[in-house]
């Protein structure tokens, strides 16, 4: 079977795990620092903005308190998002509204989220669908005017640019996501980006369970090194050692990662360009670079399904993201949101990752090719 994403690891994160051992320190500690940094700088930003955390989901549900949403208040989401900013805001007791997204980006546009503000709007939960950047020149001046919060889930964004800026510093809080499944991988591990370092310090306290001050040996100048105070009710999420080896050695292979997946998708947009049944993804807007994280293309003739179940019977694995929002009964939101829906019935994610081979990807091509013979 052809994995639809898969990581690539190495004897490197091997080795850097195995002096981890050695160290006989796992918790957090130096080389959690060490990627933090290096990730600040990646994003052209300062360490005082960046952060880690155990997972991408804690970013998206710690933005809430973070961004200082409160019960009642309105954030809106594109309704073709990851489930978990879903979650986030309606476990803070906050009002889930959805927004619609581009048929062929799946992205949310400023007419999108614009008509989904009321006064009762406080934030804007973006996503960047596979690392695509969102227009931010138009999102960003509609979200000043009426006053929002713009946190960005960039989770599968780790190199994607807006604009020759890191996508994810253009708004109030960013997160990406290093799990098993994305592109650098380190088992589970996020960074999280604050335009405000103020915003950092209150997140730093937030995911160590409020604690004012730090436990252990470091702290222990103080008198009575047991005693603490905190300042919220706080989670723990954080990245340790094993983690951070793991990132730091994926961290250095992410431009021969970002080399491979263009190519496959450059592959793909060659093989396939002539195939008037199938709309490829739409070429980057100028100065904006994506991560490759999906390659999707959209079946004009209502066959998507056909052609995931022709794939998978060639062992040919593909899916679609993200599962409209709108249709997950547990919301109780429902309605019709005709960019969305149309993603989501006719958009497919073929097999993309750095170990699929020039082969591979031609006899992807090939069957599809094949199937549109049959059918199309
Ligand atoms: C994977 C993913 C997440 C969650 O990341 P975790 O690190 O697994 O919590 C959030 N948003 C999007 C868009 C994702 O693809």
């Amino acid at each position: 079977m052809i994995n639809v994403m898969q990581p690539t690891l190495g004897q490197e994160e091997l080795d850097r795990i195995k002096e981890v051992f050695d160290s006989n320190w796992i918790g957090k500690g130096e080389l959690v620092s060490d990627f933090e940094k290096m990730y600040a700088e990646h994003l052209g930003s300062t360490p005082d903005r960046v952060l880690s955390t155990n997972c991408c989901s804690e970013g998206l549900f710690s933005s809430m308190h973070l961004c200082d949403i409160k019960p009642g208040d309105e954030v809106i989401v594109p309704t073709t998002s990851f489930v978990g900013a879903g979650n986030a805001v309606c476990a803070n007791g906050s009002e889930l509204v959805l927004c619609d997204v581009d048929p062929r980006t799946l992205n949310a546009r400023a007419k999108d989220i614009e008509k989904a503000i009321t006064p009762k709007t406080k934030a804007i939960l973006l996503l960047h669908f596979g690392g695509i950047p969102c227009d931010m020149d138009t999102i960003m001046p509609l979200a000043e005017a009426y006053g929002l919060k713009v946190i960005e889930d960039c989770a599968a964004g780790v190199c994607s640019t807006y604009k020759g800026k890191a996508l994810g510093t253009h708004g109030d809080m960013a997160m990406w996501s290093f799990d098993a499944m994305k592109i650098l991988v380190c088992g589970d591990g996020a960074i999280l980006h604050f335009k405000d370092p103020e915003i950092r310090e209150k997140a730093d306290k937030w995911l160590y369970f409020g604690l004012e001050a730090k436990s252990g040996y470091e702290n222990s100048v103080a008198q009575k090194w047991w005693e603490f105070d905190i300042s919220a009710f706080g989670h723990r999420a954080i990245m340790n050692n094993v983690t951070a080896a793991m990132a730091i050695e994926q961290f250095k292979k992410l431009p021969m990662f970002m080399e491979k997946r263009e190519a496959v998708h450059q592959a793909y947009n060659e093989g396939l360009k002539d195939l008037a049944w199938i709309d490829l993804p739409l070429p980057m807007e100028e100065g904006c670079k994506s991560s490759y994280y999906f390659y999707h293309i959209q079946i004009k003739n209502g066959k998507r399904d056909e052609l995931a179940y022709f794939l998978r019977n060639a062992d040919i694995y593909t899916t679609y993201r993200y599962f409209p929002l709108h249709r997950v009964p547990h919301y109780g939101i429902g309605g019709n949101f005709p960019g969305a829906d149309y993603a989501a019935d006719n958009t497919l994610c073929l097999p993309i990752h750095q170990s699929l081979t020039t082969d591979e990807v031609q006899r992807i091509i090939d069957t599809i090719k094949k199937f549109g013979a049959k059918y199309c």
